[in-house]
């Protein structure tokens, strides 16, 4: 099978956290997680879906009369019965005020190759290029790999962001063409991984272990970043950060070199409207971000712990608390965009 076309969600350009430099981020449709913080839900399905914008929406109903398979109601807004909805574009294509949106678009490997090549002076000048990112980059690997193998032949530096649920034979055929990984350990105990994310996290484990031994004997990868997102009342506690900084610490002896960066990443609650937009309910919707000293406290845990201090960030935005009235403001000090799939 040739996989020459993939869904992608969206080209981000411009992006500084997805690996050095100045990078073109490509998000794929598709994850076989099911993360409760989840920061990019439209990313999870792996078949385009169409959003309404309500702020945009005059509300003359066109989409409603256009849709072929009557998956729109009007009533007070737009309703979408995603039960019904074929991911067709239709209403998108006829509303006069881009109300409707298609997440989600087919695109040909070639095609895509070429427009993240017009991107090619920012990467030579800041040392950036492109990183594949999702939902989950290897859902689409055929697909990932010619675009990856594109870029490569074009001299472009190139970062895979996994959550780590593949197959390794799907890694081995992914990892000759990828300069960085930017892999998620997101959580220690295997039950709270299964709460927090819908499965275990032994295989994300063993995954990295067979990426660092991949490492040993092949040129590519260069070096691998871990990500741990810090959740409020999840994977924000202190036994998790140990426990990471022990596995790190026993990866570390099977490549010293190998593990260049430890990023914890502050929860950020930025993707509340795209639930909204979604149709769906978010649990996480109402939970307040971490204070700066507790992002500085887990920091400083990692570092104690982690054999190798130097490695270890933090990056997020924090919550600074007025004292007396207890309200919270956020101060934005850099978006982390850690792969949240
Ligand atoms: S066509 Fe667009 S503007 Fe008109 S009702 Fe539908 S979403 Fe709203
Ligand atoms: S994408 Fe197609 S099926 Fe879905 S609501 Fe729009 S027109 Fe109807």
């Amino acid at each position: 099978m040739e996989h020459t076309t993939g869904i992608v969600l969206e080209i981000q350009r411009m992006s500084t956290e997805d690996g050095p430099g100045i990078r073109t981020t490509v998000f794929m449709k598709g994850c076989p997680l099911r993360c409760v913080w989840c920061h990019n839900p439209e990313s999870i399905n792996p078949k385009p879906q169409v959003q309404w914008i309500g702020v945009r929406c005059i509300g003359c109903k066109t989409c409603v009369q256009a849709c072929p398979n009557g998956a729109l109601t009007f009533d007070n807004g737009i309703h979408i019965n995603r039960d019904i909805c074929k991911g067709c574009g239709t209403c998108v294509e006829v509303c006069p005020s881009t109300a409707m949106e298609l997440l989600g678009k087919r695109w040909d490997a070639d095609a895509l190759v070429k427009e993240l090549l017009k991107d090619a002076a920012y990467f030579s000048t800041s040392g950036g290029g492109v990183t594949i990112s999702g939902g989950e980059s290897t859902f689409q690997a055929h697909f990932v790999k010619r675009v990856l193998l594109a870029l490569k032949s074009n001299g472009i530096h190139t970062a895979l962001d996994t959550c780590g649920i593949c197959n390794q034979s799907t890694l081995a055929m992914l990892l000759p063409h990828v300069d960085l990984v930017l892999y998620d350990i997101k959580e220690a105990d295997v039950q709270k991984h299964i709460e927090f994310t819908g499965k275990s996290n032994v295989q994300v484990l063993n995954n990295l272990t067979f990426i660092l031994s991949f490492m040993r004997d092949h040129i590519f990868p260069r070096e691998v970043w871990i990500r741990t997102p810090l959740i409020p009342g999840k994977t924000a506690r202190e036994y998790n950060i140990r426990a990471i900084a022990q596995r790190i610490n026993e990866l570390l002896t099977i490549h010293p070199r190998a593990i260049t960066r430890w990023d914890l990443c502050a929860f950020n609650n930025l993707c509340k409207d795209k639930y909204v937009r979604l149709g769906l309910k978010w649990e996480l919707a109402n939970t307040p971000l971490l204070t700066k000293e507790e992002l500085d406290h887990y920091g400083a845990i990692a570092k104690q712990h982690c054999s190798n201090p130097a490695i270890v960030k933090t990056s997020g935005s924090t919550r600074i608390e007025e004292s007396n009235e207890n309200i919270a403001k956020t101060k934005k000090i850099s978006v982390c965009f850690c792969n949240l799939p």
